[in-house]
C-alpha cells in the first residue's frame, strides 16, 4: 500500500536511502537512492539497531521522504523486508565522549587531517554493532534501560581502573557527563550483569598499573558477564601540547606488566578455566619476549585491540620457496619500529633466494612522532620521506595503514600517490606471513584488499581498519 502526501516539516535528523533491491516492495513503489526514511510504524529510528527492531514487528509503516519532490510517502509492508540499504549505521549522529582523557589520541594528533579522524566516538550503538571501546560516562538512564531491553550484547568497555577515583582522574569527565550514575564503573558493570563485556585497561605507566592493575583484574574477574579484558600500553604522540605530561613503558617496567599479568593468567586458568587478562603485542615486544603461543590467545577475543595480531600474524608457516626466482626483483616490505625487526627475523629464509633483493625497512613516524612505532599509524608521507624512488620494484604495506575498503592513508594519500611518486609497485602485503611470502614472490603483485585491523586508540579505529558490520547482525570481531 503505498499513500503520499506533501510533508509541512522535516524531522531532525532521517537515514539516507544508499540503496534498493532490485524486486523489493520499496522497488516496486518507485523508492530510489536518495530518498530518506522519517519513521517507522510513527517513530523515528536513530540507527540501524532501531529500524531492525521495527521490521521484526511484522507488519511496518514507513515514512520516505523524496527531497527532490518535496513529498513523502507512507510504504506499508506486512512480514517482509521492505528492501532498503543504508550507508551510515546511526542516523541521529555519533554519541561523542564525555571525556577528556590524559592519555586521548585525538588531543594527541597532529592537524590537518580529515574531520572524522577526530570524532571522538562514545557510542554504546557502535560498540555493539563494531566492537568499539566505550566508556559509559555519556549514557542516560533511557540508554541503559535499551542496552537492557535489546540486549545489546556484547559491548567493549574502557574500564582503564575499577578504582573510582583513579578512573576519574584519568578519564576527566566533564559537564557533558548526563548522569552522574553512569561515571561510576563498578555500579555500572553491576547494572550491565546481563551484558556480556570485553574490556580493556589502558596501562599508563605509574598511575593505574602495579597494585591498581591487580586491584581492577580482580575485580572484573569476579563478574561473571566480564568476558576478558585487554590490557594495553598507553600510546603517545609528539603533539601533546597543554598535556599533562606521559611517559611511555620501558624495556623493565614492560616486562614487570608480563610478569604480572601472566601470573594472573595461571591463577585464573586454574581458577575459572580462561587466563581472562590478555596483554597487547606490545607489551611482549617492548619487553622482548616471546609471544605466547597461539593456543594461549583462546581464540584471540580481542584481536582488534592489538592482542595476539602477531601470533596471528604468524600462525600460517612461510610456503615452499623456490632456489631461485625466475627474473631478479627487488621488494621493500615498509613498515613500523616495533614489528619489524620480528617481520625481519621471520623472513630470513626469503634472503637466500637467487634474485631476490628483499629488505624490511622499520620506517619512522614523522606525522606523529618517533614514540609511534606500530605500522598502522603510518601515514603516506612517512613512505614518501623514508623510501626513494625507483629503489625498489615493489613495497608492500601493512593493510592496517589503509582505511577500510579503500587504498587511503591517513593523510589522505592513496596507493597510486605513493605508485606514482615512489615510480614502483605498491601493494599489500598480507594479514599473515604465508600471504606476505606469496606476494613477495609472485611475478604479479595482488591489489585486491585483505582483512584490516586497527589501532588501540578507539577514534583512529573509527576510521581506520574496521570491518564494516552487516546490516542484519553485528559482526563477530572475535
Ligand atoms: S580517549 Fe576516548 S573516551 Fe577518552 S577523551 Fe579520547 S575519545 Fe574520549
Amino acid at each position: 500500500m503505498l499513500l503520499a502526501k506533501t510533508i509541512d516539516s522535516l524531522p531532525p535528523y532521517s537515514a539516507v536511502i544508499s540503496g534498493v533491491r532490485s524486486g523489493s516492495p520499496a522497488a516496486k513503489a518507485g523508492i530510489g537512492v536518495g530518498w530518506e526514511l522519517i519513521s517507522v510504524n510513527g517513530v523515528m529510528v536513530p540507527d540501524i539497531l532501531a529500524y531492525q527492531r521495527e521490521l521484526r514487528r511484522g507488519r511496518v509503516e514507513l515514512r520516505l521522504f523524496e527531497p527532490e519532490s518535496g513529498v513523502y510517502r507512507t510504504l506499508v509492508v506486512a512480514f517482509e523486508d521492505p528492501g532498503l540499504e543504508f550507508d551510515e549505521v546511526i542516523f541521529d549522529g555519533i554519541r561523542t565522549c564525555a571525556n577528556r582523557c590524559e592519555f586521548c589520541y585525538v588531543h594527541q594528533m597532529p592537524k590537518g587531517f580529515r574531520k572524522s579522524l577526530y570524532l571522538m566516538d562514545d557510542d554504546f550503538r557502535t560498540s555493539f554493532l563494531y566492537g568499539s571501546f566505550i566508556t559509559l560516562t555519556n549514557l542516560t538512564e533511557a540508554d541503559i534501560l535499551r542496552i537492557l531491553d535489546e540486549r545489546l550484547s556484547p559491548l567493549y568497555v574502557s574500564v582503564h581502573s575499577t578504582n573510582e577515583s583513579l578512573r576519574e582522574d584519568l578519564l576527566r569527565w566533564s559537564t557533558k557527563v548526563q548522569d552522574e550514575g553512569a561515571t561510576k564503573i563498578r555500579p555500572m558493570l553491576e547494572r550491565l550483569a546481563s551484558i556480556d563485556l570485553y574490556t580493556q585497561v589502558v596501562l599508563v605507566p605509574g598511575r593505574n598499573d602495579g597494585v591498581h592493575l591487580a586491584e581492577t583484574l580482580k575485580d572484573l574477574a569476579g563478574r561473571s558477564n566480564v568476558l576478558a579484558v585487554a590490557v594495553v600500553p598507553v600510546g603517545l604522540t609528539d603533539h601533546r601540547s597543554h598535556l599533562p605530561a606521559l611517559r611511555t613503558y620501558s624495556t623493565e617496567e614492560a616486562s614487570r606488566v608480563v610478569y604480572q599479568v601472566e601470573s594472573f593468567q595461571r591463577r585464573m586458568l586454574a581458577e575459572r578455566g580462561t587466563r581472562f587478562a590478555f596483554l597487547s603485542d606490545e607489551f611482549y615486544l617492548l619487553a622482548g619476549r616471546d609471544l605466547p603461543t597461539e593456543e594461549m590467545y583462546e581464540g584471540f577475543p580481542m584481536l582488534e585491540n592489538g592482542v595476539g595480531m602477531v601470533r596471528d600474524f604468524f600462525s600460517e608457516p612461510l610456503p615452499e620457496l623456490p632456489d631461485a626466482l625466475p627474473e631478479p626483483k627487488r621488494v621493500l616490505v615498509a613498515t613500523g619500529r616495533l614489528f619489524a625487526p620480528v617481520l625481519d627475523r621471520a623472513l630470513e629464509p626469503l634472503y637466500r633466494i637467487k634474485g631476490l633483493r628483499l629488505e624490511v625497512r622499520a620506517l619512522k613516524n614523522r606525522t606523529f612522532g618517533e614514540q609511534t612505532t606500530v605500522a598502522g599509524l603510518l601515514a603516506g608521507r612517512d613512505f614518501l620521506t623514508q623510501v626513494v624512488p625507483g629503489e625498489a620494484d615493489l613495497m608492500l604495506v601493512s593493510p592496517n595503514v589503509l582505511k577500510f575498503g579503500t587504498e587511503t592513508l591517513l593523510d589522505d594519500r592513496t596507493l597510486d600517490d605513493l605508485r606514482r611518486e615512489l615510480g614502483m609497485e605498491v601493494a599489500v602485503g598480507g594479514s599473515h606471513l604465508a600471504q606476505l611470502a606469496e606476494t613477495i614472490l609472485s611475478l604479479v603483485p595482488r591489489r585486491s584488499h585483505l582483512p584490516q585491523f586497527g589501532y588501540s586508540t578507539h577514534a583512529v579505529k573509527e576510521s581506520f581498519g574496521k570491518t564494516k558490520p552487516s546490516q542484519t547482525s553485528r559482526k563477530d570481531t572475535t
